[in-house]
């Protein structure tokens, strides 16, 4: 008897279960719908995909296809235009005494160099920091290069951003002579990059993110698979496909390479003019590619126009890429300075006494709804004294003027190189924050202009800052 109503009860209990289980289904997909409308399908990034197929790899024997790209995109005569503000991950590894692989500085230093590097060829690409997560108690500082870093980047991962692991060093097998300064996994999107490494290496591993190949790929494998020197040698006399968009890295304006590692000379020059191709034909290698291995990677700082419009074109078939770009509806009312990242004290961004500077807390587009803010800004000044006045003493004015009348969800302050805080006094306005320190000595000072978050929409995102020097 007991346990027939049991079973009943478990019938009861298992309809009304999957009643639930419907409503909810229901419920998902009505939520599904409304975050399905609040995406913009009309952006101009969709917009192109009805033109281009950005399924495959369609430079591949067609290296006109990147130039139709770019001018579809109006890259010529726009070079300079920021087209996407692209989100990084840091994971940072430090052992089991919290001992960090990587400071907060060398943080920035990767970001400042990848933007540098990323400016100079004018790719289009802005990188700012997203997060940083600190891995620490574990013995993963030192990273095994062929199974461990790949598992890593898929374990540890954050969409809609790149992510990158930094580590002390790679463990290689135990003959390998190579250095390994970085590596990125096809599989997880991730890169995982030594501490100590070049001013290129996240150039080059991005590089791979968005699509681009090593200019020396299958050098070594045969006239099967080799690049050859000549732009326009084909497979055969029937085939007009040239051979240079078909091997190595597809693109016929990186010039085919040997072995760069034994063939660059100090002063960066190409040595291995006598080495021919498999169809004898000399070398006539660059040793400036970002994505070649030259012997001294000081020697690296070009991107081509064929790899600016493979990395511009894989980035637009990515479907984050519409939270990065600059185009985007959402995005425009956003603007992003120059002096990122500086999001801690370690990152403090320079500024000069008596100069207006147009700044902001940015937008972190990440993920479809939430949009992340940069609530935190640290700057810094060196004070000095003006030569004709004897008194060391100093006193200064910084200005800060907000877009919105909040300034009671911002805070300034000022501090000494040791972070300590000093005493102001603190005239506030509804728009703007004036703070006067007087009797300061000559050093650097860091300023801190920080908001608390709020969800309202009277988030301040632009100010100028001022410093007058007393
Ligand atoms: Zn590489």
């Amino acid at each position: 008897m007991i346990n027939q109503q049991l079973i009943n009860f478990n019938k009861i209990n298992s309809h009304y279960f999957g009643i639930a289980l419907i409503t909810i289904f229901i419920l998902l997909e009505n939520t599904i719908n409304i975050l399905s409308q609040d995406i913009d399908t009309q952006s101009y990034i969709e917009e192109d995909k009805k033109e281009f197929n950005y399924k495959r790899k369609p430079w591949k024997g067609n290296n006109a296809f990147l130039y139709d790209y770019l001018h579809s995109i109006s890259y010529f005569g726009n070079e300079d235009k920021i087209r996407y503000l692209v989100p990084i991950h840091f994971w940072i590894y430090s052992d089991k005494d919290g001992n960090g692989a990587a400071s907060l500085s060398d943080i920035k230093k990767y970001i400042d160099e990848l933007n540098y590097y990323n400016k100079l060829n004018k790719t289009g690409f802005r990188f700012y920091l997203s997060n940083i997560k600190e891995i620490s108690k574990t013995r993963r500082k030192i990273m095994g290069y062929y199974i461990e870093a790949p598992l890593q980047g898929i374990f540890r991962r954050m969409s809609n951003v790149i992510n990158v692991h930094i580590i002390d060093n790679f463990k290689l097998l135990k003959n390998e002579r190579r250095v390994v300064r970085a590596s990125y996994s096809y599989i997880s999107k991730s890169i995982v990059m030594r501490k100590v490494n070049s001013t290129t290496s996240l150039a080059h591993e991005i590089g791979h993110y968005f699509g681009l190949l090593h200019p020396h790929r299958n050098y070594n494998k045969g006239k099967n698979k080799q690049e050859p020197v000549s732009r326009t040698r084909t497979k055969n006399s029937r085939n007009k496909i040239p051979l240079c968009e078909l091997r190595g890295d597809y693109l016929s304006d990186t010039p085919a390479e040997p072995k760069l590692s034994f063939l660059v000379d100090n002063d960066c020059k190409f040595v291995g003019n006598t080495i021919t191709d498999s169809w004898g034909d000399n070398y006539k290698s660059h040793t400036n590619n970002i994505m070649s291995y030259p012997a001294h990677y000081y020697c690296r700082y070009h991107f081509t126009t064929g790899q600016i419009a493979v990395m511009l074109y894989t980035s637009a078939s990515y479907n984050t890429s519409k939270y990065w770009s600059t185009d985007y509806k959402n995005n425009l009312k956003f603007s992003f300075d120059n002096s990122e990242p500086n999001d801690y004290f370690e990152m403090a961004s320079n500024l000069k006494s008596d100069t207006v500077y147009s700044l902001n807390f940015h937008k972190i587009f990440v993920k479809k709804r939430r949009i992340k803010t940069d609530t935190c800004d640290w700057y810094k000044v060196e004070l000095k004294n003006d030569t004709s006045q004897t008194n060391s003493q100093l006193n200064i004015r910084i200005s800060v003027n907000f877009n919105k009348n909040n300034s009671n969800n911002i805070l300034v302050d000022l501090f000494d190189k040791n972070r300590i805080k000093l005493n102001a006094i603190k005239i506030k306005k509804d728009n703007s924050l004036t703070l006067e320190y007087k009797n300061l000595v000559e050093d650097w000072y860091y300023i801190k202009v920080s908001q608390i978050e709020n969800k309202k929409n009277d988030i301040i995102n632009k100010y100028n800052l001022l410093i007058i020097n007393n």
